[in-house]
């Protein structure tokens, strides 16, 4: 068993048994269910939009090459720098230099799931600088020493007396302030971040060919400050949030603000086009956007082509009563959920990660939530052929699955022997796997083909 796997195991074990945690996961998810559906409400025909976005994200992945070259033509045209990074190393080198350049011993960051994917932070701070997250779920996570547990509410799995301890243990404050009261103190500190640092840091949640602009939707204005005050902008984007026009965020825009947190749309939507301009005398004096790959042309192949369409939404861990038990960390991966059990033995490597694929009751909720009709549970199950078909399966596995299709085959084989031999056979086999935390299986003292037959000879 691989090391990933194990952890996995145990710490899904721990998380699915803890009571306490699912209250507050249920609570927290329950909350965006219940905006989420009002904010469906203001698409006059929501199927058709769902059907338009993964069009245009067809077409953008088809033609990825073409989009992302236009999109770095219009970018540089007005002075912006593009760098291509194939990997996580090759972003995080042309971060600490700009940072070198820049002398900067400082950087804001806004919440960004890429930069966690790098693990930007840790690398900075090897280099000495401090990087700042200033997102208000993220800076908790951060203060906490915890990486995000959602894609999009970083601190889903805490509640407002959790944070409140957080912030009394690590900032000294009263023990139990109100969100509002612990919301001001982290908006007071960060001011000063805003103000003191020499480069600000972004995701982006769509990059627009057309224009060449980035753009970041948030809630916070986090992502503004950070970007408004700093003299240099870093945006590290995915190739896959390409959008062929400006025009598409109209389609976009409410599409995410509906599927990600009920709203009609994000409260603050930044376009990016560039540093400031001749005459303008506001925003960073320059921007520097990283394409990263890192993993992401793996998601070309066919089998699980459509997980590029992703968002980033977050409405499939929501919808996932996997998601549900073990919660995000359990994962040990970037991307936590449905999603994240997808694109994460692509981007990390299937051996280490193909477990991930299994961990999904294939229920198909997930598919039918995502506003962009991603057939999630069909890929999770094209990841089991792939691990199969690259010989990742470990030996007892391939021969136990070779007995249970010999068996299902047979029908004599299988009226051959009674509940008794076969609850017997079972529960042997799976005590450990199933049988732990559930009891022993119960066969019915009649199979349906015996009942099938009585009934026909009367
Ligand atoms: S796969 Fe779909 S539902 Fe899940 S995060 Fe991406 S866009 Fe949202």
């Amino acid at each position: 068993m691989s090391g990933n796997l194990s952890e996995f195991l145990a710490k899904s074990k721990v998380k699915a048994a803890d009571l306490e945690h699912k209250r507050k996961l249920s609570f927290n998810i329950q909350k965006y269910a219940d905006t989420v559906v009002k904010g469906k409400l203001q698409f006059s025909d929501l199927d058709l939009a769902r059907r338009r976005a993964k069009n245009v994200k067809w077409k953008a992945i088809e033609n990825l090459d073409k989009y992302l070259e236009e999109f770095e033509k219009n970018f540089t045209s007005r002075g912006g720098k593009v760098i291509w990074a194939e990997d996580a190393d090759q972003a995080l080198q042309a971060v600490l230099q700009i940072c070198e350049e820049k002398k900067t011993k400082q950087v804001v960051k806004s919440k960004s799931m890429v930069t966690e994917e790098i693990h930007l932070n840790d690398f900075l701070a090897k280099h000495n600088i401090d990087s700042v997250e200033t997102d208000l779920g993220e800076y908790i996570q951060q203060l906490d020493g915890e990486a995000p547990y959602h894609i999009v509410t970083p601190a889903m799995h805490k509640s407002k007396e959790d944070v409140a301890k957080l912030f009394h243990e690590k900032l000294g404050t009263e023990p139990n302030l109100s969100p509002s009261e612990l919301t001001q103190i982290a908006r007071k500190n960060l001011r000063e971040k805003y103000i003191t640092s020499e480069v600000g840091v972004t995701g982006g949640n769509f990059l627009i060919a057309d224009i060449g602009a980035v753009c970041v939707s948030e809630n916070e204005g986090n992502g503004r400050l950070s970007t408004a005050f700093p003299k240099t902008h870093i945006a590290i984007v995915g190739i896959e949030k390409i959008l062929p026009s400006i025009n598409d965020l109209a389609l976009f825009w409410p599409l995410l603000a509906t599927y990600g947190t009920g709203q009609n749309v994000t409260v603050y939507n930044t376009i990016f086009t560039g540093g400031q301009q001749q005459g303008e005398n506001d925003g960073p004096e320059e921007m520097y956007v990283i394409l990263l790959d890192n993993g992401r042309t793996n998601l070309l192949r066919k089998e699980v082509r459509e997980s590029m369409y992703c968002i980033r939404c977050g409405s499939c861990l929501n919808a996932c009563p996997v998601y549900k038990n073990i919660g995000g960390h359990a994962y040990g991966a970037t991307y936590s959920g449905p999603i994240g059990s997808v694109i994460s033995p692509h981007l990390n490597g299937m051996s280490d990660f193909k477990h991930l694929s299994y961990a999904s009751s294939l229920c198909g909720n997930c598919t039918e939530v995502c506003p962009l009709k991603i057939n999630i549970h069909e890929m999770l199950l094209e990841n089991r052929h792939i691990a199969v078909d690259e010989g990742l399966n470990t030996f007892s596995e391939n021969g136990g699955w070779k007995v249970w299709k010999i068996a299902m085959l047979s029908r004599t084989m299988m009226n051959s022997a009674g509940a008794g031999l076969k609850g017997k056979v079972v529960n042997k086999l799976f005590s450990k796997s199933w049988g732990e935390g559930r009891g022993n299986v119960q066969f019915a003292p009649k199979s349906f083909n015996q009942l099938w037959k009585e009934r026909n000879k009367k």
